[in-house]
């Protein structure tokens, strides 16, 4: 229901004052090309590669924060730039997005209760009853409960974790077609990354959500992708079932990767506990 066709996106370098000069074209940063896939309903794509390789630009441009150079994105058969000049709010209904930071993404200001109905309120609902109630149902379902104890918090009194199932709320309470989650976890200690991990899954199957899962490393893909994309200086070099790229990568930038994990970080675990697996699927 995903169909990402050749995107590419350029940005122009600040290469000093000589892109200023008369008949020099500043150079240009390739950070997307030319890439390519699918995502169905329920399912989730793993987009890994290092730091810089393209990847949240690829999200970006997913969800219309940024305007590709070339190359398109379609939606349940319906071209997105389109739709999203059509009608802005019909099309961030479909499509949402969760990031890295939880605290930074929140408003220090505003409750949990504020933080997760605003969405409903931009969107024109004006029934304040309607919405308590989303959002009651919403916070239940990432993992805070009783909603009740959550509603009057501030971001500053949750934890890591917390914020981001508030964040992950959020998204989900307009019941999007399609979520991109840019290194939902990256900031999160261990035991809390599976957590979430598992959610994310849960809800993509559950909803029926085509996600895309953005991480700079493999340690979580096995418990949440259902296939992987991996991504190398604005190119995808490899994708497929993501007990096949892991098992028997045919890439040697994605055995790299594989082969950093131990020695990038000896913490990690590399792949799920099998308790995890069978939670998560
Ligand atoms: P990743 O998320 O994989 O770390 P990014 O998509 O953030 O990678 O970046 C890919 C490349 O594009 C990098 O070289 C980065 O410096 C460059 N880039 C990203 N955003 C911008 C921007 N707004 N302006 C110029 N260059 C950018
Ligand atoms: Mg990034």
């Amino acid at each position: 229901m995903i169909e990402v066709r050749d995107l590419t996106k350029h940005y122009a370098t600040a290469a000093g004052l000589r892109s200023l000069l008369p008949g020099r074209r500043g150079e240009v940063t390739r950070a997307v090309e030319g890439v390519s896939f699918t995502i169905g309903a329920g399912e989730v794509l793993g987009l890994v590669g290092e730091s810089g390789s393209g990847k949240s630009t690829t999200g970006r441009l997913l969800v219309g924060l940024e305007t590709p150079t070339a190359g398109s994105v379609s939606i349940d058969g319906t071209d997105s730039a389109t739709a999203r000049a059509r009608d802005r709010k019909a099309f961030h209904r479909q499509v949402q997005m969760i990031f890295q930071d939880p605290y930074g993404a929140l408003n220090p200001q505003h409750t949990v209760e504020d933080l997760v109905g605003r969405p409903l309120l931009y969107q024109g609902v004006r029934d304040r009853a309607a919405i308590a109630t989303s959002v009651r149902t919403v916070l239940a379902e990432v993992g805070l409960s009783p909603p009740e104890s959550y509603l009057s918090k501030h971001p500053h009194q949750l934890s890591g974790g917390q914020r981001q199932r508030v964040c992950i709320a959020r998204a989900i309470i307009l019941e999007p077609r399609f979520l991109v989650a840019d290194e939902p976890v990256s900031m999160l200690d261990v035991s809390i990354k599976w957590e979430i991990v598992r959610l994310l899954k849960r809800l993509a199957s559950d909803r029926g959500i085509a996600m895309l899962y953005i991480t700079h490393d493999l340690a979580t893909v096995g418990a949440v992708c259902d296939r992987l994309a991996i991504m190398y200086r604005g190119r995808i070099v490899e994708t497929g079932p993501v007990e096949e790229v892991l098992a028997a990568p045919s890439d040697p930038y994605t055995c790299a990767l594989i082969a950093a994990i131990p020695s990038a970080d000896p913490d990690v675990i590399r792949v799920p506990p099998p308790a995890f697996v069978q939670a998560a699927g």
